[in-house]
Protein backbone atom coordinates (compact mmCIF):
# COMPACT_ATOMS: atom_id res chain seq x y z
CA UNK A 1 0.00 0.00 0.00
CA UNK A 2 1.34 3.91 -1.37
CA UNK A 3 1.71 5.99 1.22
CA UNK A 4 0.96 9.64 -0.55
CA UNK A 5 2.27 13.33 -0.08
CA UNK A 6 0.92 16.66 -1.04
CA UNK A 7 2.59 19.05 -3.77
CA UNK A 8 2.78 22.31 -2.16
CA UNK A 9 5.21 25.43 -3.33
CA UNK A 10 7.45 22.86 -5.05
CA UNK A 11 7.30 20.22 -2.34
CA UNK A 12 6.37 16.95 -1.58
CA UNK A 13 4.69 17.35 2.23
CA UNK A 14 2.68 15.77 4.47
CA UNK A 15 -0.62 17.35 5.93
CA UNK A 16 0.25 19.84 8.44
CA UNK A 17 -2.01 17.92 10.72
CA UNK A 18 0.37 14.63 10.19
CA UNK A 19 -3.03 13.05 9.73
CA UNK A 20 -4.02 10.97 6.87
CA UNK A 21 -7.45 8.83 5.26
CA UNK A 22 -7.82 5.53 3.73
CA UNK A 23 -8.72 4.84 0.15
CA UNK A 24 -10.31 1.54 -1.29
CA UNK A 25 -10.49 -0.07 -4.26
CA UNK A 26 -14.08 0.47 -5.50
CA UNK A 27 -13.90 -3.29 -7.26
CA UNK A 28 -12.24 -5.21 -4.34
CA UNK A 29 -13.10 -2.86 -1.20
CA UNK A 30 -9.56 -3.00 -0.41
CA UNK A 31 -7.58 -0.18 1.27
CA UNK A 32 -5.40 0.92 -1.69
CA UNK A 33 -3.14 4.20 -0.06
CA UNK A 34 -3.18 6.31 2.60
CA UNK A 35 -3.93 9.92 1.53
CA UNK A 36 -2.71 13.29 3.59
CA UNK A 37 -5.71 15.28 5.60
CA UNK A 38 -4.99 18.59 4.62
CA UNK A 39 -6.85 21.61 6.36
CA UNK A 40 -7.02 25.09 6.43
CA UNK A 41 -3.39 25.07 7.32
CA UNK A 42 -2.74 23.83 4.67
CA UNK A 43 -4.86 25.46 2.44
CA UNK A 44 -2.71 28.71 4.04
CA UNK A 45 0.25 27.30 2.65
CA UNK A 46 -0.92 26.11 -0.89
CA UNK A 47 -2.87 29.77 -1.54
CA UNK A 48 0.92 31.26 -0.40
CA UNK A 49 3.32 29.66 -3.16
CA UNK A 50 1.05 29.94 -5.62
CA UNK A 51 0.09 33.85 -4.46
CA UNK A 52 3.99 33.63 -4.57
CA UNK A 53 4.44 32.24 -8.16
CA UNK A 54 1.64 34.53 -9.75
CA UNK A 55 4.35 37.02 -11.08
CA UNK A 56 6.84 34.80 -11.96
CA UNK A 57 4.85 32.57 -14.07
CA UNK A 58 2.18 35.41 -15.43
CA UNK A 59 4.71 37.52 -17.02
CA UNK A 60 6.36 34.40 -18.72
CA UNK A 61 6.00 35.25 -22.45
CA UNK A 62 2.82 33.63 -23.52
CA UNK A 63 4.86 31.09 -25.94
CA UNK A 64 7.29 29.78 -23.15
CA UNK A 65 3.65 29.01 -21.12
CA UNK A 66 1.88 27.54 -23.74
CA UNK A 67 5.12 25.38 -24.63
CA UNK A 68 5.13 23.81 -21.07
CA UNK A 69 1.30 23.23 -21.00
CA UNK A 70 2.37 20.90 -23.87
CA UNK A 71 5.48 19.12 -22.45
CA UNK A 72 2.47 18.91 -19.63
CA UNK A 73 0.40 17.24 -21.94
CA UNK A 74 3.33 14.62 -23.74
CA UNK A 75 4.46 13.54 -20.51
CA UNK A 76 0.91 13.18 -19.83
CA UNK A 77 0.16 10.77 -22.59
CA UNK A 78 3.80 9.16 -22.40
CA UNK A 79 2.54 7.86 -18.71
CA UNK A 80 -1.07 7.17 -20.09
CA UNK A 81 -0.80 3.30 -19.21
CA UNK A 82 0.17 3.77 -15.55
CA UNK A 83 -2.24 6.75 -15.29
CA UNK A 84 -4.98 4.51 -17.03
CA UNK A 85 -4.10 1.59 -14.41
CA UNK A 86 -4.98 4.53 -11.23
CA UNK A 87 -8.09 5.12 -12.78
CA UNK A 88 -9.08 1.80 -13.03
CA UNK A 89 -7.40 0.89 -9.05
CA UNK A 90 -8.94 3.70 -7.65
CA UNK A 91 -12.11 4.61 -10.13
CA UNK A 92 -12.92 1.29 -11.01
CA UNK A 93 -13.29 2.68 -14.34
CA UNK A 94 -13.31 -0.35 -17.10
CA UNK A 95 -9.64 -0.64 -17.91
CA UNK A 96 -10.29 -0.11 -21.68
CA UNK A 97 -11.80 3.18 -21.61
CA UNK A 98 -9.54 4.19 -18.72
CA UNK A 99 -6.49 3.98 -21.19
CA UNK A 100 -8.29 5.59 -24.34
CA UNK A 101 -8.99 8.58 -21.41
CA UNK A 102 -5.86 8.64 -20.08
CA UNK A 103 -4.50 9.04 -24.01
CA UNK A 104 -7.54 11.18 -25.24
CA UNK A 105 -7.79 13.50 -22.13
CA UNK A 106 -4.40 15.51 -22.29
CA UNK A 107 -5.47 17.06 -25.54
CA UNK A 108 -7.77 19.45 -23.04
CA UNK A 109 -4.04 20.83 -22.11
CA UNK A 110 -3.15 20.80 -25.76
CA UNK A 111 -6.54 22.56 -27.09
CA UNK A 112 -5.76 25.33 -24.30
CA UNK A 113 -2.05 26.11 -25.10
CA UNK A 114 -2.86 26.81 -28.56
CA UNK A 115 -6.08 28.44 -28.00
CA UNK A 116 -4.09 30.59 -25.30
CA UNK A 117 -1.93 32.03 -28.41
CA UNK A 118 -4.65 32.36 -30.83
CA UNK A 119 -6.66 35.24 -28.16
CA UNK A 120 -6.42 38.78 -29.84
CA UNK A 121 -7.12 41.80 -28.46
CA UNK A 122 -9.81 44.38 -29.68
CA UNK A 123 -9.61 48.15 -30.31
CA UNK A 124 -12.59 50.33 -30.02
CA UNK A 125 -12.52 53.98 -32.18
CA UNK A 126 -13.32 56.87 -30.19
CA UNK A 127 -11.83 59.65 -32.18
CA UNK A 128 -8.33 60.70 -34.29
CA UNK A 129 -7.05 61.87 -30.38
CA UNK A 130 -7.71 58.37 -28.25
CA UNK A 131 -7.03 55.26 -28.92
CA UNK A 132 -8.91 52.31 -26.69
CA UNK A 133 -8.15 49.06 -26.56
CA UNK A 134 -8.84 46.09 -24.85
CA UNK A 135 -6.32 43.10 -23.60
CA UNK A 136 -6.65 39.69 -21.83
CA UNK A 137 -4.74 39.17 -18.44
CA UNK A 138 -5.02 35.96 -16.09
CA UNK A 139 -7.30 36.48 -12.44
CA UNK A 140 -4.54 35.39 -10.61
CA UNK A 141 -5.02 32.19 -8.53
CA UNK A 142 -7.39 29.65 -9.39
CA UNK A 143 -8.80 27.36 -6.94
CA UNK A 144 -9.38 23.82 -8.94
CA UNK A 145 -12.15 21.59 -7.02
CA UNK A 146 -13.04 18.66 -9.08
CA UNK A 147 -15.23 15.36 -8.77
CA UNK A 148 -14.59 11.58 -8.69
CA UNK A 149 -16.65 10.92 -11.80
CA UNK A 150 -13.64 11.74 -14.27
CA UNK A 151 -10.78 12.59 -12.03
CA UNK A 152 -8.41 13.20 -14.51
CA UNK A 153 -10.67 14.78 -17.40
CA UNK A 154 -12.27 17.52 -14.95
CA UNK A 155 -8.86 18.98 -13.71
CA UNK A 156 -7.09 18.81 -17.16
CA UNK A 157 -10.31 21.33 -18.43
CA UNK A 158 -9.66 23.50 -15.87
CA UNK A 159 -6.09 23.84 -15.88
CA UNK A 160 -5.14 23.47 -19.67
CA UNK A 161 -6.55 27.29 -19.62
CA UNK A 162 -5.94 28.47 -15.89
CA UNK A 163 -1.91 27.73 -16.63
CA UNK A 164 -1.77 28.24 -20.65
CA UNK A 165 -3.58 32.08 -19.77
CA UNK A 166 -0.70 32.43 -16.70
CA UNK A 167 -2.83 31.86 -13.70
CA UNK A 168 -1.63 30.26 -10.64
CA UNK A 169 -3.40 26.75 -9.14
CA UNK A 170 -4.11 25.03 -6.60
CA UNK A 171 -6.12 21.43 -7.26
CA UNK A 172 -8.26 20.07 -4.79
CA UNK A 173 -9.24 16.74 -5.80
CA UNK A 174 -11.68 14.58 -4.66
CA UNK A 175 -11.41 12.69 -1.49
CA UNK A 176 -12.43 9.46 -2.89
CA UNK A 177 -9.95 9.33 -5.82
CA UNK A 178 -7.47 11.67 -5.52
CA UNK A 179 -4.09 9.45 -6.27
CA UNK A 180 -4.70 10.55 -10.36
CA UNK A 181 -4.15 14.19 -8.92
CA UNK A 182 -1.17 13.04 -7.33
CA UNK A 183 0.23 11.15 -10.18
CA UNK A 184 -0.38 14.70 -12.03
CA UNK A 185 1.65 16.59 -9.42
CA UNK A 186 4.63 13.74 -10.33
CA UNK A 187 4.64 15.05 -13.85
CA UNK A 188 4.42 18.14 -12.86
CA UNK A 189 7.24 18.36 -11.01
CA UNK A 190 8.89 16.46 -14.25
CA UNK A 191 7.75 19.71 -16.29
CA UNK A 192 9.27 22.43 -14.45
CA UNK A 193 7.16 24.70 -13.91
CA UNK A 194 8.56 27.77 -11.56
CA UNK A 195 7.46 26.45 -7.96
CA UNK A 196 4.28 27.43 -6.67
CA UNK A 197 2.58 27.35 -9.89
CA UNK A 198 0.75 24.19 -9.42
CA UNK A 199 0.03 22.87 -5.97
CA UNK A 200 -2.63 19.69 -5.15
CA UNK A 201 -3.79 19.52 -1.92
CA UNK A 202 -6.04 16.83 -0.40
CA UNK A 203 -8.63 16.66 1.84
CA UNK A 204 -12.39 17.05 2.71
CA UNK A 205 -14.47 19.38 0.46
CA UNK A 206 -16.02 20.17 3.94
CA UNK A 207 -12.63 21.89 5.42
CA UNK A 208 -9.99 22.21 2.32
CA UNK A 209 -13.02 22.94 -0.35
CA UNK A 210 -13.98 25.55 2.07
CA UNK A 211 -11.38 27.12 3.05
CA UNK A 212 -9.98 27.84 -0.46
CA UNK A 213 -13.98 29.32 -1.96
CA UNK A 214 -12.97 31.66 1.07
CA UNK A 215 -9.86 32.48 0.91
CA UNK A 216 -9.24 35.87 0.26
CA UNK A 217 -6.03 34.79 -1.20
CA UNK A 218 -8.36 33.19 -4.29
CA UNK A 219 -9.50 34.84 -7.14
CA UNK A 220 -11.35 32.48 -8.79
CA UNK A 221 -12.94 29.26 -8.01
CA UNK A 222 -13.21 26.68 -11.31
CA UNK A 223 -15.42 23.91 -9.85
CA UNK A 224 -17.27 20.71 -10.83
CA UNK A 225 -19.83 19.12 -8.85
CA UNK A 226 -22.87 18.40 -7.72
CA UNK A 227 -25.55 21.86 -7.59
CA UNK A 228 -25.65 21.67 -3.62
CA UNK A 229 -22.06 22.45 -3.41
CA UNK A 230 -21.99 24.53 -6.10
CA UNK A 231 -24.32 26.68 -4.06
CA UNK A 232 -22.53 26.23 -0.71
CA UNK A 233 -19.21 27.88 -3.46
CA UNK A 234 -20.91 30.55 -4.34
CA UNK A 235 -22.20 31.60 -1.07
CA UNK A 236 -18.69 31.25 0.37
CA UNK A 237 -16.97 32.80 -2.74
CA UNK A 238 -19.46 35.72 -2.72
CA UNK A 239 -17.78 37.29 0.55
CA UNK A 240 -14.36 38.31 -1.87
CA UNK A 241 -16.59 38.01 -5.23
CA UNK A 242 -14.45 35.74 -6.65
CA UNK A 243 -14.64 35.21 -10.04
CA UNK A 244 -16.90 31.50 -10.55
CA UNK A 245 -17.04 28.49 -13.09
CA UNK A 246 -19.57 26.11 -11.95
CA UNK A 247 -20.34 22.89 -13.98
CA UNK A 248 -22.89 21.53 -12.04
CA UNK A 249 -25.41 18.51 -11.58
CA UNK A 250 -27.98 17.07 -14.16
CA UNK A 251 -31.52 15.52 -14.74
CA UNK A 252 -31.18 15.55 -18.57
CA UNK A 253 -34.56 14.85 -20.68
CA UNK A 254 -34.13 12.70 -23.51
CA UNK A 255 -37.05 12.78 -25.99
CA UNK A 256 -37.83 10.08 -28.31
CA UNK A 257 -40.44 11.24 -31.07
CA UNK A 258 -42.84 9.22 -33.23
CA UNK A 259 -41.16 9.60 -36.37
CA UNK A 260 -37.17 8.05 -34.55
CA UNK A 261 -35.10 5.37 -35.42
CA UNK A 262 -35.98 3.70 -32.26
CA UNK A 263 -33.58 1.20 -32.88
CA UNK A 264 -30.64 3.51 -32.65
CA UNK A 265 -32.16 5.22 -29.76
CA UNK A 266 -32.48 2.25 -28.02
CA UNK A 267 -28.91 0.90 -28.11
CA UNK A 268 -26.99 4.72 -27.77
CA UNK A 269 -29.21 5.93 -24.68
CA UNK A 270 -28.31 2.28 -22.73
CA UNK A 271 -25.06 2.64 -23.52
CA UNK A 272 -25.16 6.71 -22.55
CA UNK A 273 -27.23 5.50 -19.17
CA UNK A 274 -24.69 3.33 -18.05
CA UNK A 275 -21.35 4.83 -19.54
CA UNK A 276 -19.08 5.00 -16.35
CA UNK A 277 -21.74 3.08 -14.46
CA UNK A 278 -23.89 5.95 -15.15
CA UNK A 279 -21.85 7.97 -13.10
CA UNK A 280 -21.64 11.51 -15.87
CA UNK A 281 -23.47 14.22 -15.58
CA UNK A 282 -24.33 13.95 -19.10
CA UNK A 283 -26.19 10.64 -18.49
CA UNK A 284 -30.08 10.37 -19.48
CA UNK A 285 -32.08 11.13 -16.22
CA UNK A 286 -35.48 11.16 -17.70
CA UNK A 287 -37.02 9.62 -20.99
CA UNK A 288 -40.16 10.92 -22.57
CA UNK A 289 -41.33 8.29 -25.13
CA UNK A 290 -44.36 9.27 -27.70
CA UNK A 291 -46.81 7.00 -27.43
CA UNK A 292 -46.79 5.39 -30.58
CA UNK A 293 -43.52 3.94 -30.67
CA UNK A 294 -43.68 3.63 -26.95
CA UNK A 295 -43.56 -0.46 -26.50
CA UNK A 296 -40.77 -1.10 -29.60
CA UNK A 297 -38.42 1.95 -27.59
CA UNK A 298 -38.96 -0.42 -24.09
CA UNK A 299 -38.43 -3.41 -25.72
CA UNK A 300 -35.56 -2.82 -27.47
CA UNK A 301 -34.23 -0.48 -24.54
CA UNK A 302 -34.36 -3.11 -21.63
CA UNK A 303 -32.23 -5.13 -24.51
CA UNK A 304 -29.71 -2.81 -24.48
CA UNK A 305 -29.59 -2.21 -20.92
CA UNK A 306 -29.59 -6.19 -20.69
CA UNK A 307 -26.61 -6.62 -23.21
CA UNK A 308 -24.41 -4.87 -20.81
CA UNK A 309 -21.77 -6.52 -19.37
CA UNK A 310 -20.88 -5.58 -15.21
CA UNK A 311 -17.67 -6.66 -13.54
CA UNK A 312 -13.98 -6.70 -13.08
CA UNK A 313 -12.97 -3.45 -14.32
CA UNK A 314 -9.64 -5.28 -15.83
CA UNK A 315 -11.69 -7.94 -17.45
CA UNK A 316 -11.68 -7.25 -21.38
CA UNK A 317 -15.46 -8.51 -21.62
CA UNK A 318 -16.58 -5.66 -18.74
CA UNK A 319 -18.51 -3.27 -20.04
CA UNK A 320 -19.37 -1.47 -16.81
CA UNK A 321 -17.41 -0.91 -13.34
CA UNK A 322 -18.77 -0.89 -9.97
CA UNK A 323 -20.08 2.48 -8.31
CA UNK A 324 -17.14 4.54 -6.62
CA UNK A 325 -17.86 3.98 -3.32
CA UNK A 326 -20.03 2.33 -0.31
CA UNK A 327 -21.56 5.25 0.33
CA UNK A 328 -22.69 5.94 -3.37
CA UNK A 329 -23.85 2.68 -4.17
CA UNK A 330 -26.06 3.17 -0.53
CA UNK A 331 -27.68 6.14 -2.34
CA UNK A 332 -28.08 4.83 -5.76
CA UNK A 333 -30.22 1.80 -3.98
CA UNK A 334 -31.65 4.63 -1.77
CA UNK A 335 -32.87 6.04 -5.18
CA UNK A 336 -34.14 2.66 -6.23
CA UNK A 337 -36.01 2.16 -3.03
CA UNK A 338 -37.73 5.45 -3.49
CA UNK A 339 -38.78 4.80 -6.92
CA UNK A 340 -41.01 2.04 -5.59
CA UNK A 341 -42.14 3.59 -2.64
CA UNK A 342 -43.47 6.46 -4.70
CA UNK A 343 -45.45 3.85 -7.33
CA UNK A 344 -43.12 3.44 -10.43
CA UNK A 345 -42.40 0.13 -11.77
CA UNK A 346 -38.58 -1.40 -11.84
CA UNK A 347 -39.13 -3.44 -14.50
CA UNK A 348 -35.24 -4.20 -15.23
CA UNK A 349 -32.23 -4.79 -12.85
CA UNK A 350 -31.24 -3.11 -9.84
CA UNK A 351 -29.92 -5.09 -7.91
CA UNK A 352 -26.77 -5.79 -6.13
CA UNK A 353 -24.86 -9.11 -7.75
CA UNK A 354 -24.03 -12.09 -5.52
CA UNK A 355 -21.41 -13.85 -7.87
CA UNK A 356 -17.93 -13.66 -7.87
CA UNK A 357 -15.99 -11.48 -8.71
CA UNK A 358 -18.80 -9.07 -7.84
CA UNK A 359 -19.95 -10.25 -4.65
CA UNK A 360 -17.19 -8.07 -3.80
CA UNK A 361 -16.95 -4.62 -4.67
CA UNK A 362 -19.62 -1.58 -4.91
CA UNK A 363 -21.72 -3.12 -7.89
CA UNK A 364 -25.59 -2.31 -8.80
CA UNK A 365 -26.96 -3.79 -11.95
CA UNK A 366 -28.55 -1.72 -14.54
CA UNK A 367 -31.86 -0.21 -13.90
CA UNK A 368 -35.01 0.60 -15.69
CA UNK A 369 -38.18 2.28 -13.89
CA UNK A 370 -41.34 2.56 -15.53
CA UNK A 371 -44.26 4.63 -14.90
CA UNK A 372 -42.21 7.53 -13.64
CA UNK A 373 -44.36 10.80 -13.04
CA UNK A 374 -42.87 14.09 -12.86
CA UNK A 375 -43.37 14.52 -9.14
CA UNK A 376 -41.43 11.46 -8.23
CA UNK A 377 -38.08 12.21 -6.68
CA UNK A 378 -36.79 9.54 -9.01
CA UNK A 379 -37.63 11.68 -11.56
CA UNK A 380 -36.44 15.25 -10.32
CA UNK A 381 -33.37 14.75 -8.55
CA UNK A 382 -30.00 13.23 -10.22
CA UNK A 383 -29.63 9.36 -9.36
CA UNK A 384 -26.05 9.21 -10.46
CA UNK A 385 -25.86 5.58 -11.43
CA UNK A 386 -27.14 3.10 -13.91
CA UNK A 387 -30.74 3.43 -13.48
CA UNK A 388 -33.11 5.03 -16.42
CA UNK A 389 -36.19 6.59 -15.55
CA UNK A 390 -39.04 6.13 -18.35
CA UNK A 391 -41.70 8.61 -17.89
CA UNK A 392 -45.48 8.09 -18.81
CA UNK A 393 -46.14 8.47 -22.47
CA UNK A 394 -46.63 11.45 -24.14
CA UNK A 395 -48.91 12.37 -27.30
CA UNK A 396 -47.74 16.16 -28.56
CA UNK A 397 -44.04 17.74 -29.08
CA UNK A 398 -45.59 21.29 -26.93
CA UNK A 399 -46.67 18.84 -23.95
CA UNK A 400 -43.44 17.16 -24.04
CA UNK A 401 -41.07 20.25 -24.38
CA UNK A 402 -43.37 21.50 -21.23
CA UNK A 403 -42.91 18.19 -19.34
CA UNK A 404 -38.94 18.45 -20.44
CA UNK A 405 -38.15 22.12 -19.30
CA UNK A 406 -39.94 21.14 -15.64
CA UNK A 407 -36.81 20.81 -13.75
CA UNK A 408 -34.39 22.88 -12.08
CA UNK A 409 -31.12 21.38 -13.78
CA UNK A 410 -30.30 22.11 -17.79
CA UNK A 411 -26.88 20.99 -18.92
CA UNK A 412 -27.74 18.47 -21.79
CA UNK A 413 -30.96 16.59 -23.54
CA UNK A 414 -31.28 14.56 -26.54
CA UNK A 415 -34.28 14.68 -29.07
CA UNK A 416 -34.80 11.41 -31.41
CA UNK A 417 -36.66 12.51 -34.95
CA UNK A 418 -35.81 11.61 -38.25
CA UNK A 419 -37.43 15.49 -39.31
CA UNK A 420 -34.45 17.69 -38.22
CA UNK A 421 -36.55 20.85 -38.63
CA UNK A 422 -38.69 19.42 -36.22
CA UNK A 423 -35.51 18.53 -34.12
CA UNK A 424 -34.08 22.23 -34.22
CA UNK A 425 -37.61 23.79 -32.72
CA UNK A 426 -37.14 21.43 -30.29
CA UNK A 427 -33.61 22.49 -30.07
CA UNK A 428 -34.25 26.17 -29.55
CA UNK A 429 -36.99 25.28 -26.78
CA UNK A 430 -35.29 23.26 -24.61
CA UNK A 431 -33.95 25.05 -21.91
CA UNK A 432 -30.04 23.13 -21.66
CA UNK A 433 -26.77 23.92 -22.85
CA UNK A 434 -26.42 21.59 -25.14
CA UNK A 435 -29.16 19.56 -27.15
CA UNK A 436 -28.39 16.88 -29.03
CA UNK A 437 -30.39 15.81 -32.61
CA UNK A 438 -29.80 11.99 -32.13
CA UNK A 439 -26.58 10.56 -30.21
CA UNK A 440 -25.33 14.14 -30.04
CA UNK A 441 -21.31 13.25 -30.81
CA UNK A 442 -19.74 15.76 -30.89
CA UNK A 443 -17.67 16.51 -27.35
CA UNK A 444 -13.91 17.49 -26.71
CA UNK A 445 -11.92 20.63 -26.16
CA UNK A 446 -13.28 22.06 -29.34
CA UNK A 447 -17.04 22.55 -28.04
CA UNK A 448 -18.45 24.89 -25.10
CA UNK A 449 -19.75 22.77 -22.34
CA UNK A 450 -22.46 24.60 -19.39
CA UNK A 451 -25.21 24.52 -17.44
CA UNK A 452 -28.43 26.13 -18.31
CA UNK A 453 -30.42 26.65 -14.25
CA UNK A 454 -29.05 25.15 -11.62
CA UNK A 455 -26.63 23.35 -13.83
CA UNK A 456 -24.21 25.95 -13.89
CA UNK A 457 -22.34 29.21 -14.41
CA UNK A 458 -19.74 29.38 -17.48
CA UNK A 459 -18.22 27.12 -20.07
CA UNK A 460 -15.81 24.58 -20.33
CA UNK A 461 -14.22 24.17 -23.69
CA UNK A 462 -13.82 26.64 -27.03
CA UNK A 463 -12.54 30.05 -26.93
CA UNK A 464 -16.01 30.81 -24.63
CA UNK A 465 -13.75 28.21 -21.87
CA UNK A 466 -10.60 29.65 -22.49
CA UNK A 467 -11.70 33.50 -21.65
CA UNK A 468 -13.56 32.27 -18.45
CA UNK A 469 -9.93 32.31 -17.20
CA UNK A 470 -9.11 35.67 -17.99
CA UNK A 471 -9.85 39.67 -16.74
CA UNK A 472 -10.77 41.80 -19.43
CA UNK A 473 -9.24 45.10 -19.38
CA UNK A 474 -9.92 48.43 -20.87
CA UNK A 475 -6.82 50.62 -21.55
CA UNK A 476 -7.76 54.74 -22.56
CA UNK A 477 -4.56 56.26 -24.55
CA UNK A 478 -5.36 59.95 -25.19
CA UNK A 479 -2.68 60.21 -28.38
CA UNK A 480 -3.01 63.93 -27.67
CA UNK A 481 -2.92 65.75 -24.53
CA UNK A 482 -5.80 67.13 -23.13
CA UNK A 483 -6.67 70.66 -24.41
CA UNK A 484 -6.09 72.96 -20.92
P1 LIG B 1 -19.50 17.02 -4.83
O1 LIG B 1 -20.17 18.30 -5.06
O2 LIG B 1 -19.86 16.23 -3.65
O3 LIG B 1 -17.90 17.23 -4.73
C1 LIG B 1 -17.15 17.85 -5.74
C2 LIG B 1 -15.89 18.42 -5.14
O4 LIG B 1 -16.24 19.45 -4.20
C3 LIG B 1 -15.05 17.41 -4.34
O5 LIG B 1 -13.69 17.70 -4.49
C4 LIG B 1 -15.52 17.67 -2.92
O6 LIG B 1 -14.58 17.27 -1.94
C5 LIG B 1 -15.66 19.18 -2.93
N1 LIG B 1 -16.56 19.71 -1.91
C6 LIG B 1 -17.54 19.07 -1.22
N2 LIG B 1 -18.15 19.91 -0.36
C7 LIG B 1 -17.55 21.11 -0.52
C8 LIG B 1 -17.75 22.39 0.09
N3 LIG B 1 -18.69 22.60 1.01
N4 LIG B 1 -16.98 23.42 -0.31
C9 LIG B 1 -16.03 23.25 -1.26
N5 LIG B 1 -15.77 22.05 -1.85
C10 LIG B 1 -16.55 20.99 -1.49
O7 LIG B 1 -19.69 16.19 -6.16
P2 LIG B 1 -19.26 14.69 -6.45
O8 LIG B 1 -17.79 14.56 -6.25
O9 LIG B 1 -20.19 13.79 -5.73
O10 LIG B 1 -19.50 14.60 -8.04
C11 LIG B 1 -20.73 14.30 -8.61
C12 LIG B 1 -21.44 15.56 -9.06
O11 LIG B 1 -20.65 16.25 -10.01
C13 LIG B 1 -22.75 15.28 -9.75
O12 LIG B 1 -23.73 16.16 -9.28
C14 LIG B 1 -22.45 15.55 -11.21
O13 LIG B 1 -23.56 15.91 -11.98
C15 LIG B 1 -21.47 16.67 -11.10
N6 LIG B 1 -20.68 16.77 -12.34
C16 LIG B 1 -20.96 17.79 -13.23
C17 LIG B 1 -20.29 17.88 -14.44
C18 LIG B 1 -20.56 18.98 -15.40
O14 LIG B 1 -19.79 19.14 -16.35
N7 LIG B 1 -21.61 19.76 -15.25
C19 LIG B 1 -19.28 16.88 -14.81
C20 LIG B 1 -19.04 15.88 -13.80
C21 LIG B 1 -19.74 15.83 -12.62
P3 LIG B 1 -14.67 15.80 -1.27
O15 LIG B 1 -14.42 14.84 -2.36
O16 LIG B 1 -13.60 15.85 -0.28
O17 LIG B 1 -16.05 15.70 -0.69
Amino acid sequence: MSQYKMWIGGNWVDATSGKTYPVYNPATEAEIAQIPLGDKADVDKAVEAARKAYPVWSRKPQSERSQLVLKLAALLRENAKEIARIDTLEHGTVAKNALFYANDTPGWLEWAAYGARSLMGHTITVSPDTLVYLQREPVGVVALITPWNLPLLMIYQKLGPALSLGNTVVIKPPSINSLTAHKLAEIVEKVGFPAGTVNVITGPGSTVGEALASHRGVDMVAFTGSSETGKAIMSLASRTVKRLQLELGGKNPAIILDDADVTNAAGAMARQQCSNSGQICGAPGRFYVHEKVYDEFLEKFIAAMKAMVPGDPNDVNTTMGPLVSATHRDRVESYIESGIDEGAKLVFGGKRPTTPPMNKGYYVTPAVFTGVTQKMKIAREEIFGPVACIMEKFNSDEQVIELANDNVYGLTSWVWTKDMARGMRFANLIQAGTVGLGQGRGGGPEFPWGGYKESGIGKEGSLYGITEFTNLKRVQVDLVAPKK
